[in-house]
């Protein structure tokens, strides 16, 4: 690619994984800022798509410019829950029904999945804090939910879904109230279906009672943070909640849980958006005008099973190739055989950005 002779419209773009591919915690991993600086030198347009949460864009945005030494704007952001967005006014049509968030804020609370789940437009929101408030017998002694802001619960409170933002401070009471809610009648709190455990009925009566539907964030088993082996991640607690749904449903009782982060087809759905309309605002594009969509998007990450997976199955409904590039300095050693082979696997962010560029087609 010499850049001399080309049109500064890219036709190819980045997805870029944060943890394990730009910062370890909060360190940064070599090259992560010349890579960056290289991006904005060059126009090339790019996301940062990461399964991490628990924070606004706008927020995350900004502490990533200040960690990075490069402007992200909140419209390159995508994060594990993002695409909850899609659950306000799509078929699901949430936006006045009542949900449960689940997750933490920066500070530990429950308030701060309640303040990004309002940030999407969802209207209709209580958390965990409101539900120990209404009744403490719930749990005792909720040590983690004690913060201050309370939303008092109606009457005959009907959730109609549960957005689990990211991982809970303290599983137990949360993994309670799912568990009751999703044996519940009509997702009332306080109240058991009859129709539970009836095998004369699809899913042996289980689910059959007008439940709230679970939708996950992400599900990454672990993720890597300054210590030195991987941490629990969003997908330990789902594998808690399965594990406790099987325990009381018994075997044959499915658990439809719905994921909304990598790898699945409507995060990576979400990120080519975001990454096309991020690439029409470098360009400075007024509404209405036309631009080919990108004939190519890297996604670069350390997980074989979200970053490469995702991107490998993703079939772009504009006809965008995505293509895989595996890095070393996260969850794969570099040595051990994966299970979904990437397009390509290199030491770091520097190497697969050669990659691309000699990829690209341009
Ligand atoms: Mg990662």
């Amino acid at each position: 690619m010499a850049s001399s002779t080309l049109s500064p419209i890219r036709s190819f773009g980045f997805a870029l994984d944060i943890d394990g591919t730009l910062l370890r915690g909060s360190t940064l991993l070599p090259n992560t800022i010349s890579t960056l600086q290289q991006f904005q030198r060059d126009n090339i347009p790019f996301v940062l798509f990461t399964n991490s949460g628990g924070d606004l864009e706008a927020s995350k945005a900004k502490k990533l410019s200040e960690l990075l030494g490069t402007h992200i704007s909140p419209k390159q952001v995508v994060l594990g829950h993002s695409p909850f967005a899609a659950l306000v006014d799509g078929r699901e049509d949430l936006r006045h029904k009542p949900i449960l968030v689940v997750g933490s804020g920066l500070n530990g609370d429950s308030e701060g999945p309640r303040r990004i789940a309002q940030s999407y437009g969802f209207e209709n929101v209580y958390t965990l804090t409101d539900i120990l408030a209404a009744c403490p017998a719930i749990w005792p002694n909720p040590h983690s939910y004690t913060d201050a802001n309370v939303r008092q619960l109606p009457n005959n409170l009907q959730f109609r879904a549960i957005l689990v933002f990211n991982n809970p401070l303290d599983w137990a009471p949360v993994l309670q109230i799912i568990i009751e809610l999703l044996l519940s009648r009509d997702g009332q709190l306080g109240t058991e279906s009859s129709k539970n455990g009836n095998t004369e009925l699809p899913n042996d009566g289980f689910l059959q009672d007008n439940q709230p539907q679970v939708y996950f964030s992400s599900t990454d088993l672990s993720w890597n943070s300054e210590y030195p082996v991987p941490r629990l991640g969003l997908g330990s607690f789902r594998a808690a909640l399965e594990g406790t749904w099987k325990a009381f449903a018994g075997p044959n009782a499915k658990l439809n849980v719905v994921e909304l982060g990598k790898p699945s087809h409507i995060a990576f759905a979400f990120a080519e958006t975001a990454l096309e309309m991020w690439r029409r605002e470098m360009l400075m594009l007024e509404k209405g005008q036309e631009l080919l969509p990108l004939k190519k998007v890297f996604m670069v990450g350390d997980s074989p099973a979200t970053d490469i997976r995702g991107a490998n199955d993703f079939v772009s409904p504009q006809g965008t190739i995505w293509d895989s590039i595996l890095v070393k300095t996260g969850l794969w050693d570099g040595k051990s055989k994966v299970q979904y082979a990437p397009s390509a696997a290199v030491e770091g962010i520097k190497a697969a950005v050669e990659y691309a560029i000699k990829n690209c087609g341009e």
